[in-house]
């Protein structure tokens, strides 16, 4: 009789211990981090697995920079860059997917958006020591940027750019496309809980667990353009991204001007109008373009382009200092009043 209460106590104290164990298991995210493209990228995971899934989710944005990178002699992107004018290049279904929805993009804005903008961002510097180009070699570059001339063959699986000088640079979309494959890895896996932040691109997967069955939004703040430890707004996501581009996360000064990393291929020249446009939707690769997009239409054109695309909501913030809040998101915004 003593046996079987004892037992019977062990029993308890052991579900107990795994319900504990469970518990704190939900509560302590793992937490991984890398540089990799270009950016400081940071993977949170809640519950069972997390260790290997938040491995395995930095493991694919390692996998696809690889490829993407256009500076990399080795990866997939640079051989079609070193191919441009002479003939097309076989490539991984990932490379082209995302070159395929990147031109799909540049046709939708006109080519506000355009992945072959890499001779301009040479031509500023970007790639190495920036400065500002001679008109000439601006006119030159522009010239060569052109995403009609991307050739896209799905049957033989390769890319091709018809013009010598040519080149594909996909930093205004690979990163959200990178996101929401590391986010597949984690649904995979059976992960419920995550939040991955890969720079300006933030994506929460389910709701933040708070312990005993309670849970909330994730909440991401948008950066002050001018002020990077302070915040402007906060914004509540569950199952969604939040992707910002913003005129201070590359530039330099020259004579007293401020010259940024994202360029109006109209002109030549660094978009003028806004200094940070946030984009929060389901798709990290759609939100990432669009910014971008906003970014160089500008404000109003920006967020009337917005609105045609369903399910995308924006926070543009204007050279002046003005907030505007566009699509579903004004529910989910709060403004941050600076102290
Ligand atoms: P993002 O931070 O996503 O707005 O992307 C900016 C990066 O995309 C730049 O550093 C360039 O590599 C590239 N880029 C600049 N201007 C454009 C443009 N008009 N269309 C597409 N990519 C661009
Ligand atoms: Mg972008």
């Amino acid at each position: 009789m003593r046996r079987v209460r004892l037992v019977g106590v062990l029993c308890v104290a052991v579900a107990a211990a795994l319900a504990l164990r469970g518990y704190l298991g939900t509560m302590q995210p793992v937490e991984r981090s890398d540089i990799l493209m270009d950016t400081f990228i940071r993977v949170r995971v809640y519950g069972r697995g997390a260790d290997a899934a938040a491995q395995a989710a930095l493991d694919e944005f390692r996998h696809l920079e690889r490829l993407l990178n256009p500076y990399d002699e080795g990866s997939e992107l640079a051989a079609i860059n070193r191919s441009a004018g002479k003939g097309p290049v076989k490539v991984s279904p990932e490379t082209f997917e995302v070159i395929e929805q990147a031109v799909r993009f540049a046709e939708s804005s006109g080519g506000a958006f355009d992945p072959t903008v890499l001779p301009l961002v040479k031509a500023w510097g970007f790639s190495g020591t920036p400065r500002v180009p001679a008109r000439e070699e601006l006119a030159t570059a522009r010239a060569l940027v052109d995403y009609r001339s991307v050739a896209l063959d799905k049957a033989s699986m390769t890319v091709g750019l018809l013009r010598n000088g040519m080149g594909l640079d996909l930093g205004a979309i690979a990163k959200g496309y990178a996101t929401d494959r590391a986010v597949a890895v984690l649904r995979a896996r059976g992960v419920k809980s995550a939040l991955i932040d890969a720079g300006g691109n933030v994506f929460a997967l389910g709701r933040k667990p708070l312990g005993f069955r309670r849970s909330s939004e994730w909440v991401v703040g948008i950066q002050h353009p001018r002020q990077s430890s302070e915040y402007l707004a906060r914004i509540r996501l569950e199952n969604e991204t939040a992707v910002t581009s913003g005129d201070y996360q590359r530039y330099f000064e020259a004579d007293g001007v401020r010259y940024h990393h994202i360029i109006d291929p109209r002109t030549g020249y660094p978009a003028r109008g806004l200094t940070s446009v946030t984009v929060v939707g389901a798709s990290s690769t759609a939100a990432d373009a669009l910014s971008t997009t906003v970014f160089v239409l500008g404000e109003r054109p920006g967020a009337e382009f917005l609105g045609r695309m369903a399910g995308f909501g924006a926070v543009l913030v204007t050279e002046g200092g003005g907030i505007t809040v566009t699509g579903n998101l004004e529910s989910k915004t709060e403004a941050i009043t600076p102290p």
